[in-house]
């Protein structure tokens, strides 16, 4: 075993080999070693394993392709999974005047902190608090860098070394890294749990309130939903409770709907009427159903946003200039009764017949007469951790392949990227999260995915 692993080169005789020191003019040097060393560490672990040692040729030529990938940078897809906030490409891609509006901040100087009237400093998030109290009718409002950074600063500024009220059934878990208990565990509060996993009443708040409460915390269990035999706490009683006991109702809503109806998810609650029912602050994401940046958004009474900004947390996430730059376009967008200009609620809204006829027109420009490649219809998601019970019927072109997960790697690594769903003896690409001009690239990149690949006869 020691033999093997001698006969794996070292990453500076790589270096200086004539292939290493051309590739490395391309890759950039720290990069090429980087990858080298990596690759030469995952060698000698095959190697250890009683695996053949690679030629140094194939060591180099594995560290050239991932570091020209990671020199490529970020890669655009088209998303053909028909979930609307696919939190692994990004979640709600952005309008165009909003894309426009982060470019254009992130290339050259801008009023960002100043005041043009009067020439004094300024604060970033003046002109999104603006349009976001409009919108909701909110005293004020504040905007961080993500939902997740707004209840942190929330619970820091407002419920330190104090006790947060949470309903057992709202103790959620967020793609991975985002828990409930954890946050408020980050924020110095201490976690009081009320009811239990399926049933809290407002009994159960009343028994925990005390002389120690800091906050009353509602959470939107996005992601989830507790049925059968279930009992929560209408928000309005909880409002009425906390401002009884005067602490602060906080309600956690996540998506960032503003309002309810016009064929948005029925089951999100929205940030009006989150207000109307007494919540003190409301937390929200940029990026979910706002349709706009990654950010997140408080809103609420102006005293309690007002301790929220002076807090020091609120400088460690404060957002970005492209970030507040595409924010208030979206925002504006909203104001202006130009939601459908949101790509995310034109994907929601967009009807059945009409997603039909664009998977039609992805069959035909892939060839109409491919026996293995069928219209059919299917169930797109919002996503994002929205409305998990909320499937929006769609059509999609289904694509039988023998081995449907090797050819969903291969249209990943493909040139447009692509991202489908992977069915048992097939991949569906659901035309709804497919903008019409993808359509053209998207027949291509699966043509040249299938090329090659023996394609099920039945
Ligand atoms: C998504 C979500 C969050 C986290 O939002 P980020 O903007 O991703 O930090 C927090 N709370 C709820 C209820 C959510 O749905």
């Amino acid at each position: 075993m020691q033999d093997a692993r001698r006969h794996l080169p070292s990453v500076d005789a790589l270096l200086r080999s004539a292939p290493g020191v051309r590739a490395a003019k391309s890759l950039g040097r720290p990069l090429l070693k980087a990858t080298l060393a990596a690759v030469l560490d995952q060698a000698r672990a095959d190697t250890e394993r009683g695996g053949e040692p690679p030629s140094a040729d194939d060591i180099l030529a594995r560290a050239a392709a991932d570091a020209s990938r990671t020199k490529s940078g970020l890669t655009p897809a088209i998303n053909a999974t028909g979930v609307i906030l696919h939190t692994g490409l990004g979640r709600a891609p952005l309008p165009e005047a909003a894309a426009r509006a982060a470019a254009r901040a992130a290339r050259s100087y801008g009023d960002l902190e100043v005041n043009r009237t009067t020439g004094a400093r300024g604060k970033r998030t003046t002109r999104a608090e603006l349009l976001l109290t409009a919108l909701t009718g909110a005293e004020a409002a504040f905007v961080v860098n993500n939902c997740a950074a707004a209840l942190l600063l929330t619970l820091a500024t407002l419920a330190k070394g104090k006790e947060v009220l949470v309903s057992r059934g709202e103790l959620i878990e967020i793609g991975g890294e985002f828990r409930i208990p954890d946050i408020i565990g980050a924020s110095g509060a201490k976690l009081t749990e009320v009811g239990t996993t399926n049933r809290t009443r407002l009994s159960d708040y009343r028994g925990a309130l005390g002389s120690k409460t800091g906050a009353v915390l509602k959470v939107h269990p996005s992601n989830y939903r507790v049925v059968g035999f279930t009992a929560a706490v209408p928000t309005k009683d909880l409002g009425a409770l906390a401002r009884k006991h005067e602490v602060p109702f906080l309600f956690d809503i996540g998506s960032g709907l503003l309002h309810t109806g016009h064929g948005m998810p029925p089951d999100e609650p929205d940030v009006s009427t989150a207000l109307a029912d007494g919540a003190d602050l409301v937390t929200f994401s940029g990026d979910k159903l706002l349709g706009g940046p990654q950010a997140g958004c408080i809103v609420g009474r102006a005293e309690l946003i007002e301790k929220l900004k002076r807090h020091p947390i609120a400088r460690a996430v404060r957002v970005d200039k492209m970030q507040v730059a595409a924010l208030e376009a979206v925002l504006t967008l909203h104001a202006t009764g130009h939601e459908d200009d949101l790509p995310v609620h034109r994907m929601l809204r967009e009807t059945v017949d009409s997603v039909g006829k664009r998977a039609h027109l992805l069959a035909e420009t892939m060839g109409g007469d491919l026996e293995h490649a069928h219209v059919h219809h299917c169930e797109s998601v919002v996503g994002g951790g929205a409305s998990p019970d909320t499937a929006i019927a769609s059509w999609g072109v289904r694509v039988s392949v023998p081995d449907p997960p090797a050819f969903a790697s291969r249209l990943r690594m493909g040139s447009p990227s692509v991202f489908c769903r992977v069915e048992e003896r097939s991949v569906m690409l659901d035309a709804r999260t497919v903008a019409p001009e993808e359509i053209r690239d998207l027949a291509r990149a699966v043509l040249y995915a299938l090329e090659g690949d023996d394609v099920n006869e039945d």
